[in-house]
């Protein structure tokens, strides 16, 4: 059935719409959508009449709202996922923060105030980070993947890389590490299989024997079990054995970490030091994940594979922007300062279980619940590292009938909790102390609205 719609003209002048002529580009695009979506209605016999300009206007009114309004808006996280991918990773630090803010406006990104001259971006950086890794050289680009994709082209060609197939992770969102790693044109040749890789499977495909080669690897490609865990009938060689076997064919071992820890942090994730110790040539990770920095990516190895890297047209087309090199510096300066424990991913680490059921417990008093809202919960790392680690912590659990719709409303007042055992639990660990009283308040709001 086809429906009797206003025309475009006639909610465009409604008064609704028609005080803000400068948007008016955007208001006719929302109108002929609105419209559509009416038409697409009736035809599937779900309305039988056109709605009144009045209502039209209104939704498109509502809609102009939602995108006029400056997001990504704040949110807490009361997930109990640490690096929660979908909310930001590594909430940042107070001092990367006011650094971001230093930088935003002009700043002397590649600029010496002495001399007047350019300068490089990474001037005070890469001396900083290098030192904390124990490396010869570092390089920064816009993400994990970015320093992945960078490493393999700028030293992964003309002959490809070999990876086994045991380490072909999936890293969300449907990304594959190979595919990222071939992205600039450097072959990646699979190694083994996928439960066993032997040191004579990397030698064949630096020898150029394996399917489809017609000459030897440039590089082995190491990539860590990020986010999850192999067992059983399984071998793997060991970086060190891989780092020996490259140097005697004369071929680097890049090892992409992901992860990024500098040391300090629970559990048996390796870090970007003990990579470099075991022989890697050049280490990628992610600045954003254990690192607790900015989304960031980072190379660090020899002098000479780093300067291939930095030297190689795709690193200006990777190069971090100028709030991403402060926050980073910020953090640098953190662990360079022995003061890495204030980073707030670290301190969402630090707290044992009773003290965030303590927390938990005074938290249920405000809001005037009783005690027995309180559970024990378990917290994860999340975002790419320690697949299978949890962390005790403690969680209220919100009185409601619905813990679905409660939830719902809750991630529109700004808290994001998790539906669990049917419960809408909200797990302390991963809420910062300081916003415990816009938690109750958000809660409140809800429970009474
Ligand atoms: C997370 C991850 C990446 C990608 O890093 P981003 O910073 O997300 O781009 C690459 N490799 C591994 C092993 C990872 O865990």
């Amino acid at each position: 059935m086809s429906l009797r719609l206003p025309r475009v003209d006639r909610i465009l002048e409604h008064p609704a719409l028609a005080s803000s002529p400068a948007l008016r580009t955007i208001q006719k695009r929302q109108v002929h959508e609105v419209l559509a979506e009416l038409r697409r209605r009736a035809q599937a016999g779900e309305i039988a009449e056109a709605p009144e300009v009045e209502a039209i206007a209104g939704e498109v009114a509502r809609r102009l709202a939602e995108v006029m309004t400056p997001r990504p808006r704040a949110l807490i996280n009361a997930t109990g996922v640490l690096l929660h991918t979908n909310l930001g990773r590594a909430p940042l630090s107070r001092e990367a923060v006011a650094a971001m803010t230093a930088a935003a406006g002009n700043c002397e990104l590649e600029f010496e105030v002495e001399t007047g001259r350019r300068g490089s971006r990474l001037t005070w950086l890469r001396p900083l980070l290098a030192a904390l890794l124990g490396t010869e050289d570092v390089h920064v680009v816009n993400n994990g993947a970015a320093a992945l994709l960078l490493a393999c082209t700028a030293v992964g060609r003309p002959g490809g890389v070999v990876l086994s197939r045991g380490q072909m992770v999936e890293i969300g969102d449907g990304f594959r590490v190979a595919e990222m790693a071939a992205a600039g044109g450097a072959q990646v040749w699979e190694a083994g299989s996928t439960n066993r890789t032997h040191v004579a499977d990397y030698a064949a495909g630096l020898a150029g024997e394996l399917p489809g080669q017609s000459a030897g690897a440039s590089a082995i490609l190491w990539v860590h079990l990020s986010n999850f865990l192999q067992a059983g009938f399984v071998h793997q060689p060991t970086l060190g054995e891989l780092a020996a076997l490259g140097r005697e064919r004369g071929a680097p071992l890049i090892a992409d970490l992901g992860s990024g820890s500098l040391g300090g942090i629970a559990g048996d994730e390796p870090t970007v030091q003990e990579y470099l110790a075991q022989g890697a040539e050049l280490v990628t990770c992610s600045g954003d994940k254990l690192l607790g920095g900015p989304q960031a990516g980072l190379l660090a190895g020899s002098a000479a594979l780093v300067g291939k890297c930095r030297r190689h047209p795709l690193a200006r087309a990777l190069r971090p922007d100028k709030t991403t090199v402060a926050a980073l510096h910020a953090t640098a300066i953190a662990y360079a300062s022995g003061q890495a424990e204030t980073l707030p991913l670290r301190r969402m680490m630090a707290p044992a279980a009773e003290q965030l059921r303590a927390r938990a417990g005074a938290l249920a008093q405000l809001l005037g619940w009783p005690l027995g809202q309180v559970r024990d919960s378990e917290a994860t790392v999340g975002g790419g590292s320690l697949p299978g680690d949890v962390m005790a912590s403690a969680a209220l659990a919100v009185p409601t009938a619905d813990p679905t719709a409660t939830a719902a409303a809750l991630r529109r007042a700004g808290v994001v909790g998790r539906v669990s055992g049917g419960e809408l639990l909200l797990d302390l660990r991963t809420v910062a102390p300081e916003e415990e009283a816009a938690l109750a308040t958000a809660v409140r709001a809800v429970l009474t609205g």
